[in-house]
């Protein structure tokens, strides 16, 4: 057999499945087939927000528990038959940003983001993956296939924010957005000792799993202004942080707003649509308020695939409340993409078993 399917980005607008030769592994490289997979927004950005610009017959999804079916001759560490997680983002490690301490970009600005951005992706009988002793771990017996695949992208992703939130002890921290990424944003800033946090969402849902996580106030933003809602609840003063997992651009107004002078704003939404952000002057502190804005691709490779599931393997961290949907066949794929485009007011993650 040398021909597969997977459910692709047709052209803007347009997902369907279409088949491709298997991919055939490089020296270094691994193949791997799916255990368990499960569809991301960003996806729901790439084909209907055009994103990322025109992608033609291009095999989406980055999220994925699986087995290794062949190595290349380099590889080390990783045999057929064995089960491991795939980060979502695989970088070139041997490439300067790397070396730098942004694998995120190896080769260029969001080049360690492979799958699904610049060749195919998890959403299919097989995929590739480059690097793989450098870019695969191994799935410990401990955690289950199917919580296995937040492992790929939700965690890491969530986890960035609040690391580059410097989340600190007894700090207060606002995570706008509370998806299955803004989530793991409250469970990593409760993992780093934050004292206070907000989370901002609407879906009930999602609401009563952030407090599952350790969110301690929760604001709805259809409720009214949100720097308003959050200053009544501080008795007028600012907070520590803030880590934005959702809304458009006018969240980094609300967050300057809102946070303290040398305060720290982190976004990790993907910025879909619109041309420029808008930062408050005055509250900016006239450009002199130390009040940073960073943003960040979360980080892939194996170490960090191999320390964020010794949290879960140690009952530190349970990603179970977020699969709120659960499929059993490679076809439920395209169902499963179109509940992430949908958000119905129930779904925090759909998840698909297939292996
Ligand atoms: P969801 O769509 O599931 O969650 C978005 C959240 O934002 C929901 O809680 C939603 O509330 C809330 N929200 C929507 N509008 C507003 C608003 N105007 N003000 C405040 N909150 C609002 O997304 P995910 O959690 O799956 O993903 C979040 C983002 O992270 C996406 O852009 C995704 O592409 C990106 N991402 C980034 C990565 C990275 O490496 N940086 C990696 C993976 C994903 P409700 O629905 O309850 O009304
Ligand atoms: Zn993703």
């Amino acid at each position: 057999m040398s021909k597969m399917k997977g459910l692709a980005m047709l052209g803007f607008d347009t997902i369907g499945w279409i088949e491709k030769d298997i991919p055939k592994a490089g020296p270094m490289d691994a193949i791997c087939k799916p255990i368990a997979i499960s569809p991301c927004t960003s996806d729901v950005h790439t084909v209907w927000e055009k994103a990322l610009g025109e992608r033609h017959d291009m095999i989406l999804g980055h999220e994925a528990s699986a087995e290794v079916v062949e190595v290349g001759s380099l590889v080390k560490d990783f045999k057929a038959g064995d089960k491991v997680i795939i980060p979502a983002i695989t970088p070139d490690w041997e490439t300067v940003e790397s070396q730098s301490g942004y694998s995120q970009h190896s080769g260029g600005m969001l080049n360690g983001w492979k799958f699904s951005n610049m060749k195919d992706g998890t959403f299919a009988e097989y995929f590739h993956v480059n690097q793989a002793d450098g870019n695969l771990a191994h799935l410990p017996d401990e955690i289950d296939v199917e919580d296995a695949v937040m492992l790929s992208d939700m965690v890491p992703t969530g986890f960035h924010g609040a690391n580059n939130a410097e989340v600190e002890y007894g700090d207060t921290v606002v995570v706008i957005g509370i998806g299955p990424v803004g989530l793991m944003a409250v469970a990593g800033s409760v993992l780093r000792g934050a004292g206070r946090v907000f989370g901002v969402g609407s879906r009930k849902k999602c609401q009563e799993v952030a407090k599952f996580y350790g969110a301690t106030d929760l604001i709805n933003y259809r409720d009214g202004d949100i720097v308003d809602q959050i200053r009544d609840a501080m008795n007028g003063k600012p907070v520590d942080k803030v880590i934005l997992a959702g809304g458009g651009l006018e969240t980094f107004d609300q967050a300057v707003r809102m946070v303290k002078p040398g305060g720290i704003v982190s976004n990790i939404n993907y910025l879909g649509t619109g041309d420029y952000i808008k930062i408050p002057r005055v509250e900016w502190g006239l450009g002199m308020g130390h009040i940073r804005v960073t943003g960040g691709l979360m980080p892939g490779g194996r170490k960090n695939m191999e320390f964020l599931s010794r949290v879960i393997k140690n009952g530190r961290l349970d990603v179970s409340p977020m699969l709120t949907h659960r499929f059993s066949k490679l076809e439920d794929l395209e169902e499963a993409l179109l509940l992430m485009k949908d958000k119905p007011k129930d779904l925090i993650k759909p998840v698909v078993l297939v292996g």
